[in-house]
């Protein structure tokens, strides 16, 4: 993660700050609640490895239903944090109203169209109006929408939304980059596949200047850690 925090006194935005709120608003780990115990899940696969011509009972598959629910479960989690809990002990009251922007965040998230993964970067901008959010929470709402079944487009504008509508800042600005694998492993056009989305609100849209200054740093090469 490449950051931005000028004018920050570090100790606001320092990650160690949210020990609390975080882990644990992300729901129950395994074994947590799915409204039961998985069989419904694991007969689903049986009958799909069955109905591509494979064999469910042959040693290497046995257990991949298992393998394949709690892997759903991981994959799907962000369905499970508690936003509230996420946010709610990690924004600060801060007289800054300078461009805070976190960039190069990685996220992982599957495709509701084919159920395969889609991944790249975000970069997320916003101009404080009094209030700021730990620094490291901005990962974590990236995840809580990337662990879903989603569309690019649809994920860039609910970070965006959330964090107009949880911080009431000045304005906020998404860009998300990722390949989708439903395009490059069925060999649409392999090279080159990236998908650029972008959601900007509140100052972000309506001033040019503003929208410039958060490209620019976009462009930057990544520096610090
Ligand atoms: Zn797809």
């Amino acid at each position: 993660m490449d950051s931005e925090r000028r004018g920050f006194a570090p100790e606001i935005i320092d990650d160690d700050l949210d020990e609390d709120g975080g882990e644990e608003a992300w729901g129950g780990g395994e074994g947590a609640d799915d409204g039961g115990d998985g069989a419904a899940f694991r007969a689903a696969v049986r009958h799909i490895l069955a109905e591509i011509g494979e064999d469910p009972e042959r040693e290497g598959l046995v257990k991949t239903p298992d393998r394949v629910h709690r892997m759903y479960r991981e994959l799907t989690r962000g369905y499970r944090v508690d936003p509230d809990r996420l946010i709610n002990n990690a924004v600060f009251d801060v007289a800054y109203s300078e461009m805070v922007v976190v960039r190069g965040i990685e996220f992982y998230s599957l495709c509701e169209h084919h159920l395969l993964p889609f991944y790249g970067t975000a970069a997320v901008a916003y101009i404080p109006d009094g209030r700021v959010v730990g620094l490291s929470k901005i990962p974590r709402i990236v995840e809580m929408f990337a662990r879903r079944l989603q569309v690019q487009e649809r994920m860039t504008a609910q970070i965006a939304e959330f964090l107009m509508d949880r911080l009431r800042p000045q304005g906020v600005g998404v860009v998300m980059e990722a390949t989708h694998l439903c395009t490059v492993m069925r060999g649409v056009g392999k090279q080159g596949t990236v998908m650029t989305t972008s959601h900007v609100l509140g100052i972000f849209r309506s001033n040019e200047k503003t929208r410039a200054e958060f490209l620019a740093h976009l462009q930057r090469p990544p520096t610090g850690v």
